[in-house]
C-alpha cells in the first residue's frame, strides 16, 4: 500500500472514476500498484498488459472472464473486478 493514501482516499478516487463512467470489467488503482506484473502474468485471458507508466492497463476487456485471478493475487490489493460473471 502506498504510504500516504489512505483506503478513504482511495475510496473516493475510485468512485470518481465509476460516477465519470468508468465502463472496463478490470479496475487497477494504480497509487497502489507498485509494478510487480503479478496480475499481467497470471491473467490466462492475457487482458492486461503493462503500460508506458509501468501499471497494468486493460488492453482487452472484451477478453476479460473475471476469474479474478488478477484480484486475488495482487499483493498490494491494487486490482479487481469491476462486473460479475455472466
Ligand atoms: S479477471 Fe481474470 S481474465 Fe479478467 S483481467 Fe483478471 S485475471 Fe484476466
Ligand atoms: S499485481 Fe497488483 S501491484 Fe502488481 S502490477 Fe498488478 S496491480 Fe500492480
Amino acid at each position: 500500500m502506498a504510504k500516504n493514501t489512505t483506503v478513504e482516499a482511495a475510496r473516493a478516487e475510485i468512485e470518481r472514476d465509476f460516477q465519470a463512467g468508468y465502463d472496463l470489467p478490470v479496475y487497477v488503482y494504480k497509487p497502489w500498484c507498485k509494478s510487480c506484473e503479478i496480475c499481467v502474468a497470471l491473467c490466462p485471458k492475457r487482458v492486461l498488459e503493462m503500460g508506458e507508466d509501468r501499471k497494468p492497463v486493460v488492453a482487452r476487456p472484451a477478453d476479460c472472464i473475471q476469474c479474478r485471478m488478477c484480484e486475488l493475487h495482487c499483493p498490494d490489493l491494487a486490482v479487481f473486478v469491476t462486473k460479475e460473471k455472466g
